[in-house]
C-alpha cells in the first residue's frame, strides 16, 4: 500500500496533468461536479459525492458527429475528428466506477461500438475514491457495490486522516503511481471501514416479477405525481439515450447528437405523429422496466447503481426503492 500526504495530492495531479486532462470533483454554482482540475491547492475529495455524475466526460451532453456540404447534386461528409486526449478522473466513487462498467455494455458490446465513447473511455484512467461516510440516499450495497473498493478502475484511494491510501490495480494505474516519484510512500496503514449505506432494498426476484407487471395498474398509481422534468435521467450515471438532430445553413450544415429523456412527451413520437408511449403512465414504466427488468435480461446487470441522485433531486419524491419495493408487493 502507498500513501500521500493531503497537501502533496495537487503535486501528483500536477504529475499527471503533464500528459492529459485532469478532473477532480470541484464546486461549480453551489453544487458538485467533475472539472478540469485548475491546477489550484485547494482540492475537496473528501467531500461526497458529484450532484452530477461522470458520465459526459465519456458521453458528452451533445456533440457534433460530422458536417456535410452540398454542390448541385454532390454531396460531401466530413468526419469530426474523434477524441484523442487522455484523461485521468480522480475521486470517483464505486457506484459511478459501475456506471462505467455498465455503460460500456451498452456503447461498447453486442456488436455495436461507438467510436465517440470509445475513444474516450480507452484514453481515460478512473482514480477511484473509497466512501468512508455514505448520504442518507446511498444504497449501492443493494446492488453488490462495495463502497470502499471500486470495480473496472485503475487505481483505488481511500481517505485517511492526513492524505490517501493508494493502491494500483492495473498496469496503467502502476504507471499512474510510477510519475509519483517521492511523493508516495509505502505504509501498512490499513484502509479504513467502508460506508455502510442506511438504505438497503432487495432487488432479489424483481425483474422475474416485472417480467408479468407490463400491463398492471400499478403503473397508473406510480406515475401520478411524475412531472416529467427528466431531472432523474439527466442526473442518472447509467442513462445513456440521445437524440441525433441537424443544422443546416444554405447549403451545409452538421449532424451532432445530445442527451435525451424516455420521460419526455417527445421521446418516443414518431414522424406520423403516433407516440407509443402517450402519457406519463407509459414513460415512467418504461424507465424502471428498463433498469430493472430490460437491462438485467439483455446485459445480465441491473442498470442502476444506487447512487441516489434520483432520489435526492426528484421534485416529487419518486423513489426507484419504493418502487422496487412495492413491485414486489404488489399481487399480479
Ligand atoms: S436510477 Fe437513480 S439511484 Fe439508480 S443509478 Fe440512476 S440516479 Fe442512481
Ligand atoms: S425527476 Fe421525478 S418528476 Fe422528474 S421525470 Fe423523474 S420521476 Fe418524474
Amino acid at each position: 500500500m502507498l500513501k500521500i500526504a493531503k497537501d502533496k495530492l495537487p503535486e501528483l495531479l500536477k504529475a499527471w496533468a503533464i500528459n492529459a486532462a485532469v478532473f477532480v470533483p470541484q464546486e461549480k454554482g453551489g453544487t458538485r461536479v467533475f472539472q478540469p482540475w485548475d491546477g489550484q491547492p485547494s482540492l475537496t475529495l473528501d467531500g461526497g459525492n458529484t450532484l452530477e455524475p461522470p458520465k459526459d466526460l465519456f458521453f458528452p451532453r451533445t456533440e457534433t458527429m460530422y458536417r456535410y456540404e452540398v454542390q448541385g447534386k454532390e454531396a460531401g461528409v466530413t468526419e469530426i475528428p474523434t477524441f484523442d486526449g487522455k484523461m485521468v478522473l480522480v475521486g470517483v466513487r464505486s457506484c459511478d466506477a459501475r456506471s462505467f462498467l455498465i455503460m460500456d455494455d451498452v456503447f461498447l458490446t453486442k456488436g455495436y461500438v461507438d467510436e465517440f465513447y470509445r475513444r474516450r473511455r480507452e484514453n481515460t484512467r478512473v482514480v477511484a475514491l473509497a466512501c468512508t461516510q455514505n448520504a442518507p440516499t446511498c444504497f449501492c450495497t443493494s446492488f453488490g457495490i462495495d463502497p470502499g473498493r471500486a470495480e473496472g478502475v485503475d487505481v483505488q484511494m481511500w481517505p485517511v486522516a492526513d492524505g490517501y491510501l493508494l493502491e494500483p490495480i492495473t498496469a496503467a494505474g502502476r504507471e499512474l503511481l510510477d510519475q509519483a516519484g517521492e511523493l508516495l510512500t509505502a505504509t501498512d496503514t490499513a484502509p479504513p471501514p467502508a460506508a455502510v449505506p442506511g438504505l438497503v432494498v432487495d432487488v432479489t426476484g424483481v425483474t422475474e416479477k416485472l417480467q408479468g407487471m407490463f400491463e398492471h395498474p400499478y403503473w397508473t398509481a406510480v406515475s401520478r405525481k411524475c412531472l416529467g422534468c427528466g431531472a432523474c435521467t439527466y442526473l442518472c450515471p447509467t442513462c445513456h439515450c440521445f437524440d441525433i438532430q441537424g443544422e443546416n445553413r444554405g447549403n451545409s450544415g452538421y449532424k451532432f447528437r445530445c442527451w435525451d429523456s424516455c420521460m419526455f412527451s417527445e421521446y418516443t413520437r414518431m414522424a406520423g405523429g403516433h407516440n407509443p408511449r402517450p402519457s406519463k403512465k407509459e414513460r415512467l414504466r418504461n424507465r424502471f422496466l428498463h433498469k430493472l427488468q430490460y437491462f438485467p435480461e439483455r446485459y445480465g446487470k441491473f442498470a442502476c447503481v444506487g447512487c441516489g441522485r434520483c432520489l435526492d433531486r426528484c421534485p416529487v419524491n419518486v423513489d426507484i426503492t419504493r418502487v422496487i419495493r412495492e413491485v414486489k408487493e404488489v399481487a399480479l
